[in-house]
């Protein structure tokens, strides 16, 4: 239970901390080449699929996170399904996805014809339990033919898609032992975690794939559009292939050797992008700034807190997460009206997928952290234009 007086003490020092009268969740700016880019690409009018900045804009992605290879697409969820179709995912398959996702994580395993499975989350980073789901596993699963059989379903479990919520890096090397001792594929949703770091090295390097957003609301933008990142060359020239209708280069012939997918990114998008990624160190040192400023306007009123990175990860702090202790369902409906009635954009994390229509029958542990979760979070507004 949190008293009304206390959540207005909450509200007013968040309102302070950014001295704003309004102030959206995620709002992007463009202060480096992108009307440059953008306006030379207009005039090239190379706008759509075949185009240089579609090629530079990869390159900067390999650049930055150190992935030896990145297939720019149309967006992260069409990355995460041509992560997963290359990851061997079959119809009547079984992915360990986490309750506490965007939705896109579990759609793309739906459209390979495949379920997921949900797992728990862990109340330091927000991402999957890696302990739990070992205990879990010990539970559910038998080794056949060298495959993972859920005993549940009958059903084999391909694969596991951890996720960086909002930022944080999640206990991903618990995560690869755990899919190298049951043979599973790892495909990192990194959708929201560019420019986030485990033990120094980049998330999304880490699995077979690792996929990125370039959506509105994520820290580097195309409009629309997503990337997959992997080191193996093999990968990267399927993922190339597949994303672009799976066509043989011939003189002019309309050849395609297997149904492919029309996700390669416009050069249009690719174009903004090139101008977005140029300027990511800035705006990740905005973002963490403007979590120092959102702890220390806070650090004097207990039972709340900043999500904070883990010890050995780097954040980008792409979205802001302040934690209530004791919190109860009403006071958390309570705090959103008090923040969006003062013009401070504020949300919930997603309802769980397990709640969600489409995936209410599908396999699931119990779940019951990341309820605990869903109940104490609120995202504050994390525009890195807002320490300006
Ligand atoms: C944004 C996001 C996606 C999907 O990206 P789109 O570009 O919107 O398709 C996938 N997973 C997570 C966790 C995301 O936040």
């Amino acid at each position: 239970m949190i008293e009304i007086d206390k959540q207005i003490e909450i509200v007013t020092s968040i309102s302070k901390a950014i001295n704003l009268k309004q102030a959206g969740l995620h709002e992007p700016e463009f202060k480096g080449n992108e009307f440059r880019y953008v306006e030379d690409c207009l005039k090239s009018t190379f706008v759509s699929s075949v185009g240089a900045y579609v090629n530079r804009f990869e390159e900067a992605i390999c650049k930055y996170t150190e992935a030896k290879y990145a297939v720019a697409v149309v967006n992260g969820t069409s990355a995460l399904h041509t992560a997963l179709v290359l990851s061997g995912v079959q119809p009547g398959d079984e992915v360990l996805v986490p309750a506490l996702t965007f939705i896109a994580t579990a759609n793309a395993v739906t459209y390979c014809g495949a379920s997921p499975h949900f797992v728990d989350s862990n109340e330091e980073n927000l991402g999957i339990d890696a302990e739990k789901l070992r205990e879990y596993l010990k539970t559910i699963a038998v080794s056949k033919n060298g495959l993972t059989i859920n005993k549940k379903s009958g059903k084999v479990i391909r694969a596991i898609i951890p996720v960086h919520i909002f930022g944080h890096p999640c206990d991903i090397d618990e995560i690869l032992t755990i899919a190298n001792d049951y043979g599973l594929v790892i495909v990192e949703d990194a959708a929201e975690s560019l420019g986030s770091t485990y033990k120094g090295k980049h998330t999304g390097n880490f699995g077979l794939m690792g996929v990125l957003s370039f959506n509105g609301n994520k820290i580097v933008t195309t409009g629309g559009g997503g990337a997959i990142m992997t080191n193996d060359e093999k990968i990267a020239e399927r993922a190339t292939h597949i994303t672009k209708t799976s066509r043989i280069s011939s003189k002019w012939d309309f050849v395609h050797d297997e149904v492919g997918f029309n996700y390669r990114m416009p050069n249009l998008n690719a174009a903004l992008g090139l101008g977005q990624i140029e300027c990511i160190d800035e705006k990740v040192t905005k973002k963490r700034e403007l979590f120092k400023r959102y702890q220390s306007a806070i650090s004097g009123i207990d039972g709340v807190r900043m999500l904070e990175e883990p010890k050995t990860s780097k954040s980008n702090y792409w979205l802001q997460t302040i934690i209530l202790e004791n919190s109860k369902p009403e006071n958390l409906d309570s705090m959103l009206n008090l923040f969006n009635n003062q013009g401070i954009s504020a949300r919930p994390v997603w309802r769980l997928l397990p709640l969600q229509t489409p995936y209410m029958k599908c396999q699931s542990d119990d779940i019951s952290q990341a309820l605990r979760i869903s109940k104490k979070v609120i995202n504050i507004p994390s525009s890195p234009s807002l320490v300006d």
